[in-house]
């Protein structure tokens, strides 16, 4: 029997042109992905992408999977085509759905003709396969109202499509159509579900992760890498820039005092993320701060190093309390990973007392017993690039 998907996608907000960008960046992305699961072909009908094999090996739970994690999708089902003859529909219905059924207590049919020349109406069909699923499963009731599932009958221009159940998809818009953004991506479990959360909203990402070798190890950059994969599996593709923070931080600590090393350390990276940000065509920053968490994320500490950006800074989880960025960290898979014991930038000279009040005149004076200017130019240039791809 031929399976293929159907992936539906929202059509709320889009409107004209706008239209036409969204589906062919949403095609072109599921497009790229099925390159890595076989041979498909992918095609739009009516606010549905159907994605149909076109060879016996290809991978279809492969790309269920993969059009999962695809922005722009909210519901992807499985589903059957076979003839536009009631006969075959009937068998097929009978085959192919009782895995969707098993267990299940109430369902109902909803029959549809596109095709005004099948011989049998919407609510015929759906009487026919009705009749024939609970022939093949008895204990089942219909329920018009408030079924488990809801099996759908669709007589197309070609082929009968016969499917049950939808999974939600990821939701948010294709990446790509909503520009880029810089994220400031650490080992931590925050800021790999801000960009998460990002590029949900359709926005490419780039990625910068300050590292401060030798006090902070290869492995801690390894594990940045494999949380930057993880990331891609939703994000797509994208540049991970690794900065080195050593210099500044070995300055800080001969010239500031203390109290003031992570506010000053945080007003450089926000600093060079600007920087980079406006030379890899980015429209803003993100980061993975939520409001009071640490003494560096009360409004004053933001007050404090939010000015140094020129960009608008995205923020997404600052309403949000550990928990739910836990939740969400687990969801896609990142948690795990983010929670492996490695040091941080942020985590060697740490003040012992952080101001959680700090006042802008203070941090500056402290911050220009350095050359700032400089020591920014000097990391930017130290810079090297890693391409993050896909992971499928
Ligand atoms: P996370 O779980 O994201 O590490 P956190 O609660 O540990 O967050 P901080 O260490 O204060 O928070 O960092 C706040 C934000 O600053 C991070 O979410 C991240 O966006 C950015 N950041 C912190 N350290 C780094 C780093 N080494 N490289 C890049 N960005 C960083
Ligand atoms: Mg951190």
């Amino acid at each position: 029997m031929k399976e293929i998907l159907l992936c539906k996608y929202g059509e709320i907000v889009l409107k004209g042109a706008n239209r036409r960008f969204f589906e062919d960046t949403l095609l072109k992305t599921l497009r790229f992905r099925a390159k890595h699961f076989g041979k498909f072909e992918i095609t739009r009908s009516q606010s549905t992408i159907i994605i149909d094999p076109l060879e016996e090996d290809a991978d279809l739970d492969g790309m269920f999977e993969t059009a999962s994690r695809v922005f722009g999708i909210v519901a992807i089902s499985r589903c059957a085509v076979c003839e536009k003859d009631m006969e075959q529909i009937l068998e097929t219905a009978k085959s192919y759905l009782p895995q969707f059924l098993e267990g299940k207590k109430t369902f109902k049919v909803e029959g549809k003709r596109s095709d005004k020349r099948f011989p049998l109406n919407s609510p015929q069909i759906s009487a026919e396969v009705g009749g024939a699923i609970l022939g093949v499963m008895p204990r089942l009731r219909v329920d018009v109202h408030n079924p488990e599932v809801t099996v759908r009958v669709e007589i197309r221009e070609f082929k009968a499509f016969i499917h049950a159940g939808q999974f939600k998809g990821a939701g948010g818009m294709p990446v790509g159509t909503n520009g880029k953004a810089m994220l400031l991506l650490s080992g931590g479990i925050d800021s790999p579900v801000a960009g998460y959360m990002i590029a949900k909203r359709g926005v490419q990402l780039e990625a910068v992760h300050f590292e401060s070798f030798p006090y902070t190890s290869e492995r801690a950059r390894e594990k940045v890498v494999e949380l930057a994969r993880l990331v891609s599996q939703y994000a797509g593709s994208f540049n991970l820039h690794v900065v080195s923070l050593t210099h500044i931080q070995e300055e800080l600590v001969k010239n500031c005092e203390e109290d003031y090393f992570t506010l000053i350390l945080r007003r450089y990276m926000m600093a060079i993320a600007d920087r980079l940000a406006h030379k890899y065509e980015c429209g803003g920053l993100i980061t993975g701060e939520s409001l009071g968490q640490v003494a560096s994320q009360t409004m004053q500490a933001l007050g404090v190093t939010d000015p140094v950006a020129t960009l608008p800074v995205f923020r997404p989880c600052i309403g949000l309390d550990k928990e739910e960025i836990i939740q969400i960290a687990r969801r896609i898979n990142t948690f795990e990973t983010s929670i492996q014991p490695y040091e941080d930038c942020c985590t060697v000279f740490t003040p012992k007392h952080p101001r959680t009040r700090p006042e802008l005149s203070k941090v500056l004076e402290q911050q220009n017993r350095l050359d700032f200017e400089a020591l920014v130019e000097e990391a930017i240039a130290g810079a090297y690039t890693e391409r993050i791809r896909t992971e499928f």
